[in-house]
């Protein structure tokens, strides 16, 4: 990819900005970190703006028309991302729906699921949820407990997830299950599309120490799943959940997008605060303001290396595991970079403005300085990630995963 846009990106790019322009009145406006008091309220407006985003073709531009998407380029679909942001549209309701559950749904999907979710999913009729964590199982997904067990057309699911993002709103999930407790670990599972408004889904939302809640615990008791809302067959749902976590990677910093705040803000905050701190302190502020634009910036370009290897046909491998980590990196250095060039200020949560003077998004980069520990274990923790990069890029041996072939039921950590 080209570092500039293409005349055609350039007139994409232009199309979306008029778009925007025209639909302003009717888009929630918000700094990264901001929220408004009712949660409901903000629920429902999130859920108006992606069906106008949507409406207007601005939502599932890289997906195929067939599935309800626009069939452009994940470089237009980089772009629309960048001017939502540069209008202060929030991140969109159904980022894990457009994220991960949809690719997984279009992927592993029947043309019936096809039919009755997708176009619901990108104009956020129905939200979705991603329900794979457990307890005891994170990064050893493959440990997960909550089982399914059929029952004539149906299935039968029991169990708890946990840290389930937008379970508290969501219409739907894709459901990680053990079918199969007597086959080694990873070969035992199964994936289903379940309906999060079912009896005996109970939701219970955690508290953040900022008061959002965010994530939830979910509880199955006796939910019964139809036959026709597996994804994938069963047994498969390792395979299926390989889909999702791929996507994930890629979704979350892979394509090289900023994590947080950008460094264009970056710069217009060093730009107000540099010139008053005294020469010595300028010094160290400028290296690590140098720093972090080099490797956010870094993280920018072999993004968009990624996306073009994508769009030219090619899946998304391990290497969006080095693009999660680098992007999470490059997003700690610009919001550690802020916070300290705030000095003082940074105590009180003022003059956090991008102009230095507090009036449009106070806080927002300790908000972001706080959020980003989270970010780095969503969707794979560091050191999982550099587990995937050493075995599967480098080629180093495997860490030993003694019960990797053993049957789950027989005990499923070494
Ligand atoms: C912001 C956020 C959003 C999330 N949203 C969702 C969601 O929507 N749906 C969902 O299903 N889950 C979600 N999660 C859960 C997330 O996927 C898990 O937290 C993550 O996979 C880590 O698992 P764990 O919490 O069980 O930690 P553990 O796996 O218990 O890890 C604990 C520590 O041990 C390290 N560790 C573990 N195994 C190894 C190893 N083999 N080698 C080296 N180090 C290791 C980890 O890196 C970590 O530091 C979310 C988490 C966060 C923070």
């Amino acid at each position: 990819m080209d570092f500039d846009d293409t005349p055609d990106e350039a007139a994409y790019r232009a199309r979306v900005r008029d778009l925007l322009a025209e639909h302003a009145a009717d888009l929630v406006h918000l700094d990264a970190g901001e929220e408004a008091g009712d949660a409901a309220e903000q629920e429902q407006a999130l859920r108006r703006t992606q069906r106008v985003l949507a409406d207007a073709g601005l939502v599932g531009v890289a997906w195929a028309a067939e599935h309800g998407g626009q069939a452009g380029s994940l470089a237009q679909q980089a772009i629309v991302g960048q001017e939502l942001a540069r209008a202060r549209v929030p991140a969109l309701i159904n980022h894990i729906g457009l994220g991960m559950c949809g690719p997984t749904v279009v992927a592993h999907g029947t043309p019936a699921q096809h039919e009755r979710y997708l176009a619901r999913l990108l104009r956020a009729d129905d939200v979705w949820c991603q329900l794979f964590s457990e307890p005891a199982s994170g990064s050893d997904l493959a440990a997960l407990r909550t089982t399914a067990v059929r029952d004539g057309e149906d299935w039968v699911v029991n169990g708890q997830k946990v840290w389930t993002t937008l379970a508290h709103v969501a219409d739907f999930g894709i459901l990680l299950t053990r079918t199969d407790p007597g086959k080694p670990k990873h070969a035992g599972l199964t994936m289903f599309v379940v309906d999060m408004h079912a009896p005996g889904v109970t939701v219970r939302p955690l508290r953040q120490m900022g008061g959002q809640s965010d994530f939830n615990e979910v509880f199955f008791d006796d939910v019964r799943i139809l036959d026709s809302e597996r994804l994938g067959e069963p047994g498969e749902g390792w395979r299926v959940a390989l889909t999702t976590l791929l996507n994930e990677r890629v979704a979350v910093g892979g394509g090289g997008n900023d994590l947080g705040l950008s460094v264009e803000s970056l710069a217009r905050l060093a730009a107000a605060k540099l010139p008053g701190l005294t020469p010595e302190r300028r010094v160290l502020a400028r290296q690590a303001v140098g720093r972090a634009a080099v490797a956010a910036l870094g993280n920018r370009y072999t993004g968009y290396r990624r996306l073009t290897a994508i769009s030219q046909g090619g899946l998304p491998g391990p290497e969006a595991s080095a693009g999660k980590l680098a992007g999470t990196a490059a997003s700690r250095l610009v919001s550690d970079a802020g916070v300290r060039l705030l000095g003082d200020d940074a105590v009180f949560a003022v003059g956090t403005g991008d102009d230095g003077t507090g009036e449009d998004g106070a806080g927002r980069w300790q908000r972001n300085q706080a959020w980003l520990p989270g970010i780095a274990i969503a969707g794979g923790t560091d050191e999982v990630l550099r587990n995937i990069i050493g075995e599967r890029v480098l080629g180093l041996p495997p860490e030993p995963r003694e019960d990797k072939h053993r049957p789950f039921d027989a005990g499923s950590r070494a």
